[in-house]
């Protein structure tokens, strides 16, 4: 058969474009992907101690869109969640992103909204335009916290020092100087009920959607029939990496099941200074799960290779010019759509790509009579 649509990838990007055209225009879509399972980065399942986890490190959705959660909500329910986390160095644990908490802190006394402007008033190094990560965290909270909670966490993140990533890798972490210690200030912080992986289950459950696991595109495109292609992955491997490999970085996460309620006082913790590790990741303290055990995940940030996952394109001045080659490549490409994070090599949150996927499909033109 021909299907209407092959939709390369089962994460957000690829499952939202099937649900679409196959509900809203009785379009087939045969969707493969590679990996055993669906839902792309935001795969969850229970490990072997019956703790949901998060496979590719934790997915907090946040959003400030109600289109977005109304789309969403016809596949899941929420447990809603103000996500927490802690920054650990110089031997405690720190509030953080950067409040009034963290401030206090540092003076070992209580202070005010006022005391903490002014002081980061003093700290703060001007710069009219701040180009790169190191000086848009100088600019707002001065050289002692961004060498405290920002610097080293940079480096062994990406492997770059920040005065060599773009502005926007660090620039995305608030600073308050009032008492909101949430990681994120979007107006609606849920996670899916039952899991993200059920959630997808529901948003491809569509007789005209068929889904194929394990199977590789570049497999895959020998045999199947199609009219349209949606790709969502890489795009240097789409085009055989005709202008050189795109950096990536990876990560490799260690799980931990422990027989304690909780381990940590937080459901993330930061470690900008210790260890070889990133963070720890206490899912459980997010999803409420209420369970006598629980499961750590330690994230240490690793080189690309082969038979590597490609978690995060690196946002820098070198890394653009070469992923707007092919962003020039891929716009010449007849029938196919590059959509979501891999294809456009552009870091989103789950819910930007929600919206550029449903962009995408307002944009694709009905395919007509065969
Ligand atoms: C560690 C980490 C933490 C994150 N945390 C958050 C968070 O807290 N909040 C948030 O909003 N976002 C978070 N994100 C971002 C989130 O993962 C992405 O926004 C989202 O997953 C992107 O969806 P996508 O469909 O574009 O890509 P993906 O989810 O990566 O899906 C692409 C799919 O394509 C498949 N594929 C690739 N190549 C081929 C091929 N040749 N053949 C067949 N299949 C192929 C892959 O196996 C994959 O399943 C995080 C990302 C990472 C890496």
């Amino acid at each position: 058969m021909t299907w209407d649509y092959l939709i390369v990838g089962a994460g957000f990007a690829g499952a939202v474009l099937a649900e679409r055209l196959a509900s809203q225009r009785g379009a087939t879509c045969l969707v493969i992907d590679k990996r055993a399972h669906i839902a792309g980065n935001a795969y969850d399942r229970y490990d072997a101690a019956g703790v949901l986890i998060h496979t590719y490190g934790p997915h907090y959705f946040r959003t400030n869109s109600d289109r977005i959660v109304a789309y969403l909500s016809q596949f899941t329910e929420w447990h809603h969640v103000d996500y927490k986390i802690l920054s650990w160095t110089d031997g405690r644990h720190w509030q953080f992103p950067i409040n009034l908490n963290t401030f206090e802190q540092l003076l070992g006394r209580a202070s005010t909204s006022e005391e903490m402007e002014r002081t980061l008033a003093e700290w703060r190094v001007p710069f009219e335009s701040p180009r790169n990560s190191e000086e848009v965290i100088i600019s707002r909270v001065g050289r002692r916290l961004y060498e405290m909670f920002f610097k080293n966490y940079t480096r062994k993140q990406w492997k770059r020092d920040p005065s060599e990533l773009d502005a926007s890798v660090c620039g995305r972490i608030p600073i308050r100087t009032n008492r909101d210690d949430r990681f994120v200030s979007d107006k609606f912080q849920a996670l899916p009920k039952d899991g993200y992986t059920a959630m997808f289950a529901k948003i491809l459950a569509h007789p005209k959607i068929e889904v194929r696991l394990n199977t590789d595109f570049r497999e895959a495109r020998k045999s199947v029939q199609f009219r349209h292609l949606i790709y969502t992955g890489p795009v240097d491997e789409y085009f055989d990496h005709c202008f050189g490999a795109l950096p990536y970085r990876t990560i490799r996460f260690e799980e931990e099941t422990l027989p304690v309620e909780y381990h940590q006082p937080a459901m993330q913790v930061n470690f900008p200074n210790d260890y070889e590790y990133t963070r720890v990741v206490e899912m459980k303290q997010a999803t409420g799960q209420k369970l006598p055990v629980t499961t750590i995940v330690r994230e240490y940030p690793e080189d690309f290779g082969p038979g590597r996952e490609p978690y995060y394109p690196i946002p820098a001045p070198d890394t653009r010019a070469l992923s707007e080659r092919y962003a020039e490549r891929a716009a010449q490409e007849r029938g196919v759509s590059f959509v979501g994070r891999l294809a456009t090599y552009r870091y989103y949150n789950m819910d930007q790509i929600v919206g550029m996927a449903l962009a995408e499909f307002e944009k694709l033109r009905p395919l007509g009579p065969t």
